[in-house]
């Protein structure tokens, strides 16, 4: 039994010294010392020794036990260290490699125009409102006055999903969409950001293109409150001496309905090539909001009026930046983009 003991200590000693991982270690703890382990299943026999030799086996036994455990904690430290070692000097940091460079991100030109829009008209007490950019015929034409045979459709072709069911050409669906929810409360005030969709493509078209839309519906509201509330956009966006100039227009949903210029933000109203040495800059189409689109949305148009107008954010872009083809705003190109 001496004979196993001290074999068995030699074979773990041995076994200790090869061992490369703590997981090794913790592999031989178990063999060697652990309740089915080799030790245990020689002390089993330890009933077949005299009682002079029991003792006398019992304390060797410890004796090897407590060697294997402390040659096996010396060696687990050991091996500790030199893992710990070898990770500093594979992850070693040379602190004199330039840095990584970190890019910072800018804001497109059509998102710093569109904020700047929205901030001016929060300032006035309206609220952002948004609908689906797929849309139904319903809420794109016929609620806006536009029946199914209306020549002003011919104005907005689009890309029809179905018959019914269509890209919208204009964010003045969410218009009626808000007044059926809001009916019959008042007042409405609301701008109405995004993206719409023509079947038209050149360097002032794009078959995709951004419009901001406004509805102000209250009882009393008249042509004065929207040449008031336009007149104190331009000026806000233009620049103080920014002067505003109305003409009569035509659109289904308004009556009546006007063209908004602003004098030239280039030449300041002396004429130049922006605009056409007119001294002016169409912006945005405005009217009184039609008394059948109060109807269908659920308001009584003798009791309430309203006025409306929409702009298209990459017209109001380009004018304010000089930008003078439509494309660069969706091309991507970073040199463009870096000068915002
Ligand atoms: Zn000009």
């Amino acid at each position: 039994m001496k004979d196993k003991l001290h074999e068995l200590g030699a074979r773990a000693r041995e076994e200790m010294a090869e061992a490369g991982s703590p997981e090794e270690l913790d592999e031989i703890r178990i063999r060697f010392l652990g309740k089915k382990g080799e030790l245990t299943r020689i002390l089993r026999g330890m009933g077949g020794l005299s009682a002079e030799e029991r003792p006398r086996v019992g304390k060797m036994a410890n004796e090897i036990r407590a060697a294997i455990e402390k040659e096996l904690t010396a060696k687990s430290a050991i091996l500790k260290k030199l893992i710990k070692e070898q990770m500093l000097h594979n992850e070693k940091i040379d602190v004199t490699l330039p840095g990584t460079v970190v890019w910072r991100g800018g804001r497109h030109p059509l998102n710093i125009v569109l904020e700047e829009i929205e901030n001016i008209f929060l300032g006035l007490g309206y609220t952002i409102a948004e609908g689906p950019e797929i849309e139904t015929d319903y809420y794109n034409f016929e609620a806006l006055n536009l029946p199914k045979d209306h020549p002003a459709r011919d104005m907005q072709d689009t890309f029809f999903i179905s018959n019914e069911i269509l890209l919208r050409t204009q964010t003045s669906p969410v218009q009626v969409r808000t007044m059926e929810k809001t009916a019959p409360k008042l007042p409405v005030k609301i701008i109405a950001p995004g993206k719409v969709y023509r079947r038209d493509d050149d360097a002032t078209h794009s078959p995709m293109f951004n419009q901001v839309e406004g509805l102000a519906v209250d009882q009393r509201i008249t042509f004065s409150d929207l040449k008031g509330t336009l007149a104190y956009f331009a000026r806000e966006m233009f620049g103080k001496k920014t002067k505003t100039r109305f003409r009569p227009s035509y659109f289904p949903f308004t009556e009546p309905s006007a063209e908004v210029d602003v004098s030239c933000v280039i030449c300041g109203g002396t004429g130049c090539r922006v605009c056409s040495h007119t001294g002016w800059l169409e912006i945005l189409g405005a009217g009184m909001v039609h008394p059948r689109v109060l109807e269908v949305s659920g308001y009584n148009s003798e009791d309430v009026t309203g006025f409306a107008f929409g702009m298209g954010i990459e017209r109001i872009t380009m004018l304010k930046y000089g930008i003078d083809d439509m494309r660069l705003l969706f091309e991507n190109d970073l040199r463009f983009l870096q000068q915002f």
